[in-house]
């Protein structure tokens, strides 16, 4: 696969694609300003590959490398109007990808945390949102472990589908904070999750709602070389 965006230029035309994605995000309930801001603020096609340039802000998933996928852009909208958070609040993000989840969530003022397990992708994402400008701070490694050092979380944001909610991130994230998780969802179909969201109300206290149905590529256990 050829470098990830190898023609960093924001056009008239890549603009104007981009307000025709807001367009459709709006259409299909996305509300929240921030997010919608930050999705404008974001080229998306710089996180592709350039043979995706003209199709970079339809509403679908593209390979990314090492057999994986940037979500799509509602599922990215979806999730981070989801955290419901106020500016300059710590989240961690698990499933790094091509880094546009990461750049949207850097867009809307939240101090971003992002583990990867793929070498591969880790080691384009990582350089790629710091040449960028983003300071978000990037780890490869297995997301089921969460990031103890840097915990408590006020939002933890699970870009992958998980089989059930990763224990240790329950214990990372703060009174008032919420993980937003696909899980799978056995009776819908394979490979098919139901995003949920989990809010720590109390110490031990957790309480959860569900938002629909998605379709993630599998949350897989510990990092690969
Ligand atoms: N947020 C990404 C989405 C990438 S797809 C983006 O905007 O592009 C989900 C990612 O989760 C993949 O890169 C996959 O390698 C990663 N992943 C899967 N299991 C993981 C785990 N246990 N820990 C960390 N990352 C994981």
């Amino acid at each position: 696969m050829a470098s990830i965006a190898a023609h960093l230029q924001d056009t008239y035309r890549h603009r104007g694609m981009r307000r025709k994605m807001l367009d459709g995000l709006r259409q299909m309930g996305i509300a929240d300003e921030r997010v919608l801001s930050a999705m404008d603020e974001v080229p998306r096609h710089y996180y592709l590959d350039a043979a995706f340039d003209k199709f970079a802000y339809e509403n679908k998933a593209f390979q990314i490398g090492a057999g994986q996928t940037i979500s799509h852009p509602y599922t990215v909208a979806r999730q981070s109007e989801l955290l419901q958070l106020p500016e300059g609040s710590k989240v961690l993000e698990i499933g790094t990808g091509s880094g546009f989840q990461c750049a949207v969530l850097c867009a809307m003022g939240y101090k971003v945390y992002s583990i990867e397990r793929q070498k591969e992708l880790y080691d384009r994402a990582k350089p790629f949102l710091k040449q960028l400008g983003y300071r978000a701070d990037i780890f490869y490694g297995d997301g089921y472990k969460g990031k103890p050092v840097f915990a408590p979380f006020d939002g933890i944001l699970v870009t992958c589908g998980a089989p059930s909610i990763p224990e240790a991130l329950l214990g990372q994230l703060n009174i008032g904070g919420r993980i937003i998780i696909p899980i799978d969802d056995a009776s819908a179909g394979e490979g098919v999750q139901i995003m949920t969201e989990v809010r720590r109300v109390g110490q031990k206290k957790f309480t959860r709602q569900t938002h629909g149905h998605f379709a993630f590529v599998p949350m897989l256990a510990s990092r690969v070389r």
